[in-house]
């Protein structure tokens, strides 16, 4: 029998795959549901592998449907100045999926194979992290360092295939402002930021209103509803407490850099569920899947964290750039990390946001 705390996405993704291979598996959650946690569109990159991430997850069984390709980002600095970042080699650059309580949500897809696998849910069930007997907690944020907030719409027609990012710290510091489309009718555009002391909703709104590209996007649109939530992120020096399994954004596991958390809880989850099956070391196998990458992207977030509009406006290469061009660090942003005692604010970071601290009694 294994407990799992928090039917989110790591939670579910370790369920899944304990159940399928034959433990008796209950997850807790507090809310009354799955999906409660977020609704709105949500990218998942799909260019650090070769491979695809949803054949990635597929292969390790988990089924992810209803995801809508992405081949074009259009990056914007302050100026209006902007390129065209494509895919090249009609492999997606990102993945947009629905998140919340719809049939198409992510949430749904794996509470679904959750169920068929035979997994037992508790809902309105809260636990207490720090006492309960759980072997998995994946209850999400344990600490705040990341802000989104924006809002869904409904539009006459948006290009389905192309994410919009904008970097203007007038708008919103040490972040960047996204359009991500979910098919032709519908878009997120929110704000990202590590500066969770700004006026985020009231700066996004100003840029709605003064934003030509964004004005014209939403020209006509409707409001269907806000988004708003705190993420947290971390390289852990371990990720298993009192002997519990950290999985998901508990752990800290999201991209420093860029606030993305859907690949690491799914990842997380499955390993977690992994070295139960396997009796193995937990922190080893995240360690060797992940932690390079959690590492280089909290190295990108302490620099992104010192950029002003000139660097946004350096950042700008041509009109129109490879995905593989961009994934590259431009060499302004390589002077800028020499100029910095990187590994010394590194270890601030972490200790700062320790998950031990919230987890022992
Ligand atoms: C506005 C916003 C936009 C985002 N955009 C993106 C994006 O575009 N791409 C991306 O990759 N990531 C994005 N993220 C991050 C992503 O949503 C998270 O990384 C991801 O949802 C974390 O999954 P999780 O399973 O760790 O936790 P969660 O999804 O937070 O799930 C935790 C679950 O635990 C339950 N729970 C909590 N406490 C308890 C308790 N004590 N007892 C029982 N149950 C409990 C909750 O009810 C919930 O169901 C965004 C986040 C926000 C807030």
């Amino acid at each position: 029998m294994v407990k799992i705390v928090g039917a989110g996405l790591a939670g579910l993704a370790s369920g899944i795959i304990l159940a399928k291979n034959g433990h008796e598996v209950t997850i807790h959650d507090k809310a009354e549901s799955v999906g409660t946690v977020v609704d709105d569109t949500q990218a998942i990159r799909n260019y650090e592998h070769d491979k695809d991430q949803l054949e990635i997850f597929r292969e390790e069984g988990i089924e992810i449907k209803h995801a809508k390709p992405i081949y074009n980002i259009i990056k914007y600095a302050p100026s209006g100045r902007s390129m065209i970042v494509h895919s090249e080699n009609s492999k997606p650059i990102f993945y947009a999926l629905k998140r919340g309580k719809e049939d198409v949500s992510l949430e749904t897809q794996l509470y679904n194979q959750a169920k068929n696998a035979g997994v037992c849910f508790h809902f309105n069930s809260r636990e207490d992290i720090k006492t309960t007997d759980a072997e998995i907690l994946s209850t999400g944020p344990i600490h705040n360092n990341i802000w989104a907030f924006g809002g869904i719409y409904k539009v006459d027609r948006i290009d389905p295939e192309t994410i919009l990012f904008f970097m203007n710290n007038d708008y919103c510091p040490k972040g960047y402002i996204y359009v991500a489309p979910y098919g032709e009718r519908e878009v997120t555009v929110a704000a990202t930021t590590f500066d969770i002391k700004c006026k985020l909703p009231l700066l996004f709104s100003k840029f709605l209103k003064e934003n030509g590209v964004i004005k014209e996007i939403l020209k006509d649109a409707q409001l269907l509803r806000y988004t708003s939530g705190y993420s947290y992120s971390n390289v852990p020096k371990t990720a298993e407490v009192n002997g519990k399994r950290l999985a998901g954004s508990i752990a800290g596991f999201l991209d420093p850099a860029r606030g993305f958390g859907i690949k690491y809880s799914i990842w997380s989850g499955i390993l977690a569920a992994k070295s139960i099956i396997h009796n193995k070391s937990y922190d080893k196998l995240w360690k060797s899947a992940f932690e390079k990458e959690l590492i280089d992207g909290m190295k990108r977030r302490l620099i992104l964290e010192k950029m002003e509009n000139q660097d946004y406006e350096n950042m700008i290469l041509d009109d129109k750039v490879g995905i593989t061009r961009y994934e590259k660090i431009p060499s302004m942003l390589r002077n800028k990390m020499l100029q910095m005692q990187i590994f010394l604010e590194m270890n601030k970071f972490r200790r700062t946001y320790d998950i031990k601290k919230y987890l022992t009694t």
